[in-house]
């Protein structure tokens, strides 16, 4: 029985690799101090391995940026505007295609990144042509599986596969499936394979997520081809598939039959699939059992989990079944020893949690109470935890009867405005008197330095309560007079006092916890801290109303209050683990309503409700989106409709796709929801168009991501797109998304112009 884990977190304890990055980015280090943080980072990653007892260790689960990019230059898939700008250092060129380069008369964008499954990492998205060739650039591959050697480690590389490389790359041209391309790429794969081999290797494991989302025959086809010619090439090399994010479904009979040493299975996200694998698993494969949760910050419930591998091990016996991790580590902090201010983390939760290098004890361990449960030392092991879960279970932290009481409650009428949206919008016309194309804002207005220094300064003590709420009453007013002046019509207070959209909620309700280092890498050196949602969630107090109240007796003008909605509450957090997603999520839902109600009683006539990760959340098989669009929509609608038909409630969404969910969209029942448009020039609205949308839409008329000051004209000229699909008196006008990574100056000139433009289109009509 062996026991490995499909990859450890990067970017170190203490965001190590972020911060030498970000240096050199900024010239203050040299490459090869650079590179120094990294070895450092490898080699730690590698010898807390080895001192826990894995059996497998992992290489090349290390990068300086993404994992999916380094595989690009391994294969030479370069696009050619970088190539040709002849940078000094194959670094330079890879940071230039991470990240755009625009310095010493370069000028180049940065590739494509996306979402890694349904995950929150994002990787950079391979480009490739018609006649693409590949050939070996980059041998990072094989030059840390060497380093690793030098020190003593014989690693087990870990390689995204040639099949799931291609499909989660583009075609640039038009006229050819990029997966016809395996038979350029796969010899650099032999190459690769040739040199680990030679240098050693006797493992190799092959990420193959796509093995477990839908696939088409071609797709199926050139995997199993695959790895035959791997296995014929490469008798001797011992290849692990591994499949994460799902169960392999009907993918089954194929995953088992391939020609390899192991098949990797998430067993935390479909436990359900090994009795079907086990039933059909052929004599020489081997499984490898993923039981210990890669995507959560739970301890593992060691009870449930050898019962698993008793049961592998029957059918298999022990040589053929490995124990590990559901997927890679790196979706999980590094280490839970860091949290050691019980203020912020209090013993009686930490006490339910494991981080990454926890994580990888627990593999270990596993191993050991599996194979000897009798000495004093497994007795007591096996003791402590199973006293840590069921006090997981009981703990008076986590149950709050009224609030699952409330849950129990929940029904239709729950989900329903009093009257339909045609009957809202009279009444609301009535009771808001907006113009034709009403102009408003997402709701940030910028975090400068100085906003972020006063929170610093506040949660460090430095400053009390008192002065911090003095400065941030400043900034809302100065925020509110300037609106006023440039002729907004919905005004916003502006979001100072909120640090992140989901943390500032997270702070004030019962059921969620803190971390100090529970840092995630989101992409290159960005980094996330999830907060942990570990108990039944309630609202203790009224959130958002004081400062909304305090921006509305500025004005005569309308304030729009400003929450974030249960489903991207939910989807940016880590989740409790013993109730379904489902359940916490109308626990959320719950307190937002309340939270709506409330800014109702203070006189707040429009409520947004933010809910930019609902298309994020959708499941990777398409057969459980229904599902998942149900439950989610409902909590939406469960926020948002405890109020009467006067008050208005908006949307936000940023950089989703409409077409195939633009049904539930219009389910959600928004009375208007603004939408990130402007990159695509409006292209996303015809998702609504067609559809016939019945409610109000704000399409961003401007990108936010960019300092680039828009002038009137290009925004009349997108309204006047807008118009063409949406009926008029359905639009509304407003940028892209919040204004909170954005500078003062550019910010009012911009929405100077936006209001201008608005005026204009007034005008014709
Ligand atoms: N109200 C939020 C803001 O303006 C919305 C952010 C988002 O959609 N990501 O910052
Ligand atoms: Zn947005």
């Amino acid at each position: 029985m062996k026991t490995h884990i499909l990859g450890y977190p990067r970017i170190g304890s203490k965001r190590e690799l972020k911060k030498a990055c970000e240096q050199y980015w900024a010239g203050k280090i040299s490459e090869k101090e650079l590179k120094e943080v990294g070895n450092r980072i490898k080699s730690h990653n590698w010898n807390l391995q080895k001192e826990a007892g894995i059996d497998l260790i992992s290489s090349n689960d290390f990068s300086f940026y993404d994992q999916v990019l380094d595989m690009s230059l391994t294969v030479n898939a370069i696009p050619e505007r970088y190539k040709k700008l002849d940078f000094k250092s194959n670094l330079d060129l890879y940071f230039a295609m991470a990240r755009g380069h625009q310095k010493n008369n370069i000028d180049v964008p940065a590739m494509e990144m996306t979402k890694w499954f349904d995950t929150n990492y994002h990787f950079i998205v391979p480009e490739f042509k018609k006649d693409q060739q590949f050939n070996l650039f980059s041998t990072k591959i094989i030059n840390e599986y060497k380093e690793a050697k030098k020190q003593g480690i014989d690693t087990k590389p870990v390689l995204i596969s040639p099949v799931s490389y291609l499909l989660l790359g583009k075609e640039k041209e038009e006229g050819f499936n990029r997966i016809d391309l395996i038979s350029n790429l796969l010899p650099v794969y032999f190459k690769v394979l040739n040199e680990l081999e030679e240098a050693g290797a006797k493992w190799v494991q092959f990420d193959e997520p796509l093995l477990a989302l839908d696939l088409t025959e071609k797709e199926k086809y050139t995997i199993k081809q695959v790895y035959k010619q791997i296995q014929k090439k490469f008798p001797k090399l011992k290849i692990i598939v591994a499949t994460y994010f799902e169960g392999l479904q009907d993918n089954l009979k194929l995953a088992v039959n391939l020609p390899i040493h192991t098949l990797h299975l998430d067993l935390v996200r479909n436990p359900n699939q090994l009795q079907d694998v086990l039933n059909n698993t052929p004599k020489n494969l081997s499984i490898s059992l993923g039981i210990v949760d890669g995507r959560n910050v739970w301890k593992n419930d060691y009870q449930q989990s050898l019962a698993t591998v008793q049961k592998a091990v029957e059918v298999l016996g022990k040589n053929r079944v490995l124990i590990s991790t559901s997927c890679s580590l790196l979706h999980v902090p590094c280490d839970l020893d860091s949290e050691n201010n019980e203020a912020i983390l209090n013993l009686e939760i930490k006490n339910w949690l494991a981080f990454a290098k926890q994580k990888v004890n627990e593999v270990v361990i596993l191993k050991q109470l599996f194979l000897d449960d009798t000495t004093e030392k497994s007795k007591n092991i096996i003791l402590k935890n199973r006293k840590d879960i069921s006090s997981k279970k009981t703990s008076t932290l986590i149950n709050n009867p009224k609030v699952k009481a409330r849950v129990a409650t929940i029904s239709n009428e729950h989900t329903k405005r009093d009257n339909p949206f045609s009957t809202r919008k009279i009444l609301q016309k009535k009771a808001l008197h907006l113009p034709l194309y009403p102009t408003t804002t997402i709701g940030s207005f910028p975090q400068t330095k100085e906003v972020r220094s006063w929170r610093n300064k506040f949660k460090k003590g430095e400053i009390s309560q008192n002065e911090y709420e003095e400065l941030l009453e400043l900034e809302t007013r100065k925020a509110i007079n300037w609106q006023e002046e440039i002729g907004l019509d919905v005004l916003v207070h502006g979001e100072f006092e909120r640090n992140d959209m989901v943390e500032y909620f997270g702070e004030q309700l019962n059921g969620f916890v803190f971390t100090k280092f529970g840092w995630v890498q989101s992409y290159g050196s960005r980094c996330v801290k999830p907060p942990i949602i570990f108990g039944d969630v309630s609202r203790p107090n009224p959130m958002t109303v004081k400062w909304t109240k305090f921006a509305q007796s500025l004005t005569s003008k309308l304030v729009k209050g400003m929450l974030t909605g249960p489903v991207t509450i939910l989807q940016w957090s880590f989740v409790r683990n013993d109730q379904d997603r489902s359940v916490t999520c109308n626990q959320i839902a719950l307190a937002i309503r309340d939270e709506v109600k409330d800014l109702e009683k203070a006189g707040i006539q429009i409520i947004q409700i933010d809910e930019p990760a609902i298309r994020e959340g959708l499941p990777l098989r398409k057969t459980d989106w229904q599902n998942y669009l149900k439950w989610a929509i409902d909590a939406f609608k469960i926020a948002s409709s405890g109020i009467h038909d006067e008050t208005q409630i908006h949307t936000h969404m940023c950089y989703s796709e409409f077409n195939d969910i633009i049904q539930n969209i219009a389910d959600m029942d928004a009375d208007v929801i603004t939408i990130e448009c402007s990159r695509s020039q409006m292209e996303l609205l015809d998702a609504f168009a067609d559809f016939k949308y019945p409610n109000e839409i704000g399409p961003g008329v401007y990108d936010i991501h960019s300092p680039r000051v828009p002038n009137k004209d290009e925004m009349v000229l997108l309204l006047k797109k807008a118009k063409k699909v949406i009926p008029e008196n359905l639009l509304w006008v407003n940028p892209d998304c919040g204004l909170k990574t954005r500078g003062w100056d550019e910010t009012k000139k911009a929405l100077t112009e936006m209001v201008t433009a608005a005026k204009i289109l007034r005008e014709k009509t």
